[in-house]
This record gives structure tokens, sequence and C-alpha cells, in this order.
């Protein structure tokens, strides 16, 4: 069975293992460790490390590569490393790696993963494909098209988030609608989520796990590490392996399947939905319609569309609203900055008609 069919037998498929291959001691410890909590599936180690700075650790390099083989098949679980170029592919295949992955900083680049695509052409191993830095999906899409042509099929998604300048929560923002847009596209590559590498902190590891299990994910990478405040790099975001059970103990795994009776009772639920959309939907033509006499009545009196001042009124008393019917703050200003720009969109096409 390739390891797409497997990962989407297994729920949630775990792949678990440190950020970086540091020293052989610390690569047999944690492999050793991950086998006798018996949760991982794949062992991952990072071998060569795409570093945002040129200061920060880069990666042991291939003298890492037989440690961590070794370490994987004294234990019995196939273990994974990340290529960047035709040179990491060579030697990772030399090493008999069972399964490569493609990361963040490398899907990004056409160039790169064609180089990696043309390395594979006649072999058959299993690829991970993390989504690119920025939110581009076509760009994701296209690192699995450039695999596929050169005839690597067995290929899984990673989401791992996107880059973003300083974010209180996450490292890498989710914005979870790129990844269920490649699923759309892509409806049989199975998708596991990184929830280390979104988070950047251990704190909220188990929340965007529970978040990707909930949104029908089929596994998850965490990483993992004998002693994570130690850890050369991404220390903040590493766990051991204990705590990488427990983390796993605590996930509730919904079905995606239903019973007819519950889908009976849902789909009273979702029929009110959707006459409600029919609702949202005739307000809001009936709010473009008043934008648009606003719009002919600026044309007349020839003022600007714009009036800042207003617009900032009506944003703090719509949000003072808000507050007090329990809608979030960002839900209720990203509604309305859309519901502005069409109304400025509107104005203007009546205004210069
Ligand atoms: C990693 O997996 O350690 C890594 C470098 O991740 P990403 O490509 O998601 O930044
Ligand atoms: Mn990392």
């Amino acid at each position: 069975m390739n390891l797409a069919e497997q990962i989407k037998q297994t729920r949630p498929f775990v792949i678990a293992g440190p950020c970086s291959v540091e020293t052989e001691e610390q690569t047999h410890t944690i492999i050793n460790a991950l086998k006798s909590e018996g949760k991982t599936q794949l062992i991952r180690g990072g071998i060569w490390k795409p570093r945002t700075r040129p200061d920060s650790f880069e990666g042991i390099g291939e003298q890492g590569l037989p440690w961590i083989a070794e370490a994987s098949k004294k234990v019995g679980i196939p273990f994974a490393v990340e290529v960047a170029n035709a040179k990491h592919v060579e030697l990772a295949l030399q090493y008999n790696t069972d399964v490569l992955w493609i990361g963040a900083r490398t899907t990004v680049n056409p160039f790169a993963v064609q180089e990696i695509a043309d390395a594979l052409r006649g072999s058959n191993i299993p690829v991970m494909i993390k989504n690119p830095i920025n939110p581009d999906v076509n760009l994701w899409i296209g690192a699995f098209e450039r695999l596929q042509q050169a005839g690597i099929t067995d290929l899984t998604a990673i989401h791992r988030g996107f880059s973003v300048y300083k974010h209180d929560t996450y490292r890498n923002v989710p914005t979870w609608e790129i990844p269920i847009a490649l699923k759309q596209e892509l409806s049989d590559v199975p998708l596991i989520c990184d929830p280390s590498h979104i988070a950047g902190r251990t704190d909220l590891l188990l929340e965007v796990s529970q978040k990707a299990m909930d949104l029908n994910y089929n596994g998850l990478m965490i990483e993992t590490h004998p002693t994570p405040e130690k850890a050369w790099s991404d220390a903040k975001q590493q766990i051991t392996a204990e705590v990488l059970t427990e983390l796993l103990t605590k996930l509730v795994l919904r079905s995606n399947v239903m019973e007819q009776r519950s889908f009976d009772e849902l789909d009273t639920y979702r029929k009110q939905v959707n006459a409600l959309d029919c609702e949202l939907f005739d307000v809001l033509v009936k709010r473009m319609n008043i934008s648009e006499e606003i719009g002919r009545f600026k044309k007349e009196h020839n003022i600007t569309i714009l009036q800042e001042e207003h617009w900032k009124k009506l944003l703090e008393s719509r949000l003072q609203m808000a507050k007090s019917l329990n809608l979030s703050d960002d839900f209720v200003r990203s509604i309305l900055d859309a519901i502005h720009l069409e109304s400025i969109t509107r104005q203007i096409s009546v205004m210069n008609k």
C-alpha cells in the first residue's frame, strides 16, 4: 500500500520527530521514546534546515542521515526528511529514506520544485508537500502537478500555515480556507496538519490539532524532541514524546459519516441556514440599491464618495452594536469592510456612468 493510502486509513496518522537531527544520541533518544509511546506512524527529522536568518543552525547535513536511518530501522518505523534541491534528493535516496517532504520555503519556488521533480524521475518514493509560505493555493497545486508530471504519484499535502508580519497568536497564520480549497481541487490527496509550525508555541498545539481533526484532516505532523528547551531549532514549539501522547489522548475524533437520523436532523438546520442566507442576500441587495441612490445624490451635489468622518462613526456604532449582540469584533469588521468596499464600487459606477 502506498503512503497516501496508509495515511487515509489511520486517523490521525501521526508524523513525529525532531525539527532538526542534531546528534546521534538525540536522534536515537527521541526515536526510541516515540517507539515506546506507540503512537507514531512516520518519523520526521530535518537534515538540511532552511532558516530565515543565516546565523541560525542550518542542519547537521549528510552526516545525520545514517543516524536517523539506523534509529528508525531499529524501531521499525519509516522516516522522512526534507529536501530542497537535487543534491538533497540524491543523498536522501542513497540512505534509503522512506519518505521525502518539500518545505514551505521550497514549495514557493517553482524552479526548486521542478529541480526536485526532475531528480525524482523514475523513483516511486512518497513525497509530502508543505504549503508555500504565501497563501497561494495555485502555487501549492502547481507543486503537486510538477511532481505528478515527473511520475511521482504517492503525494500528501501538509498544511503548516502562512507567513505574516508579527501575529499575536500564531507563528504562521492557518488561513484554513487555503487547504480547504486545495482539497476541492485534489480530493484524493491526504491532508496533514503541522500544528507545530502554525502555532510556534506548545500551548496552542492541542487547539490547532483539534481544529484540523474537526475539518477532516487525515493526520498531524508534530515536532518532538527529548529536551525541547535545549533544541537547536524551533525550541519553543517542540514537545517530548510523552507530551505528544497526552495531546493525542485529549483529541476528540469525530466521524464524518452520519446515520440517516442524524442526517435528517442536520438537514433541518441546513434548511434554516439556506432560508437565512436568502434573507441576508435580500437585505444586501436593498443595501446596495441604497448605496447607488447615495451615489446619484453625491454626483448631483458634486461631492466625493468617501466621507471618512462619517465612515469612522458608522463603524464605531456598528461595532458597539455588534458587541451587545455577541458578534465578534473581527467578524463584524470584515463584513462591514466588504460591504463598504462594494458600496464604494457601486457608487463609483453610478457617478462615472
Ligand atoms: C520543518 O518542518 O522543520 C520546516 C522547516 O518547516 P516549514 O517548511 O513548514 O517551515
Ligand atoms: Mn521546525
